[in-house]
């Protein structure tokens, strides 16, 4: 988190701890408010379309689970689809008798749009794909899929988890419906914290798949009403501190701006890639035309816990993706497992240059 963030999380919690979470509440209840303003600034939304919540995780399944399936409809997803989401798919194929199925990618390994254009027919309830995968390197075509879900009327979801903070992120420009956003990532807000964007006309069309008294309110001992905005969605309790911060981390993106952002990790991700191909034995595993800032490879000599062990040893931080995260991917691919190493605007070139020389000696 950038201090502003941090800061503005700890003066949250002192002043719940020095006057009570209630009045707390009431003193910053503008600046609680502020996330939505500041959300549908980002995504060139109205704020009635924003709601928050837990994570990008909830976020994406409260509008999934609000769709009603029938025996014999289907959910066109990608292949590079995050875990949980095909979870979700599997579960209400088992449930509803749904058929989930994995559009091919083209040969540079995002979806093939060519393929879902002739996927669609009159079975096909939902178009639910990832931007950027976690573990792929690239940029999905959303626009593309958009216009596709667009023309034949189908509601697209899109879960742009690793894209909202990273790169510009419009909804109007993509034509999704509904998208999921974390604070924890790009965002660099605080964790456990994420957003929910639903679109207007979608919003009047489904029903959250749980309420409680703030989505709703009892109006008589038989009767509820449901909130006609998007905070259908969330709970009565939040972590209130995360919305705070949360707001602040979007402001501070915005500060810098979405095109500059993602400029910037463009030209260091690309720079990386570039020294990790000039390290033997070193495999760059990126997908896609459009590249991002999450660079993944694997080395014939270490695996990648290894080797995220022994750089950790540098003080150099990645992660790995393996097992359940990217199975569907990982699967048609070949591979069980990747190094992830993600690059944000604050790191530096020199940061990469001493990142490439301990991977080249750890690899001699
Ligand atoms: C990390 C990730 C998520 C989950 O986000 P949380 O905020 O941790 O729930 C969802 N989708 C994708 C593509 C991700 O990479």
């Amino acid at each position: 988190m950038p201090t502003p963030v941090s800061e503005a999380l700890h003066r949250y919690l002192q002043s719940e701890e020095q006057i009570g979470g209630y009045e707390t509440q009431a003193k910053y209840a503008d600046a609680l408010d502020q996330v939505y303003h500041s959300a549908a600034r980002l995504l060139n939304c109205s704020a009635e379309e924003i709601a928050y919540v837990e994570n990008a995780t909830r976020a994406w399944a409260l509008a999934f689970y609000s769709f009603r399936f029938n025996p014999g409809d289907k959910i066109l997803t990608t292949l590079a689809e995050y875990g949980s989401n095909v979870i979700a798919y599997l579960q209400q194929a088992q449930r509803f008798g749904v058929e989930v199925i994995f559009v091919p990618n083209d040969d540079s390994g995002q979806i093939d749009t060519e393929a879902l254009s002739n996927l669609i027919d009159d079975h096909v309830k939902l178009i639910s794909i990832t931007h950027i995968p976690t573990a792929g390197g690239l940029v999905n075509p959303a626009p593309e899929v958009g216009k596709i879900a667009k023309a034949a009327g189908i509601p697209f979801l899109l879960d742009s988890c690793q894209s909202v903070g990273h790169i510009p992120v419009d909804v109007e420009a993509i034509g999704c419906d509904a998208l999921c956003i974390t604070g924890r990532k790009y965002l660099r807000g605080p964790r456990g914290t994420g957003l929910l964007y639903i679109r207007n006309e979608l919003l009047h069309q489904l029903e959250p798949p749980v309420l409680d008294q703030h989505a709703a309110q009892l109006i008589s001992s038989t009767e509820y009403t449901i909130r006609s905005d998007a905070k259908r969605y969330e709970n009565w309790e939040q972590y209130c501190a995360g919305k705070y911060a949360l707001a602040i981390a979007i402001d501070y993106a915005l500060s810098w701006g979405l095109k500059s952002i993602q400029n910037r990790i463009s030209t260091l991700a690309a720079s990386l890639r570039h020294q990790l191909s000039q390290i033997d034995s070193i495999q760059v595993m990126d997908e896609g035309i459009e590249k991002c800032g999450i660079v993944t490879f694997v080395s014939e000599k270490m695996a990648p816990p290894e080797i995220m062990k022994a750089l950790a040893d540098h003080k150099i931080n990645v992660s790995i993706s393996q097992g359940s995260g990217n199975l569907v991917s990982f699967n048609a691919r070949g591979i069980a497992g990747v190094v992830r190493a993600s690059v944000h605007y604050f790191n530096t070139e020199e940061e990469i240059v001493y990142f490439a020389e301990v991977l080249n000696k750890m690899m001699t």
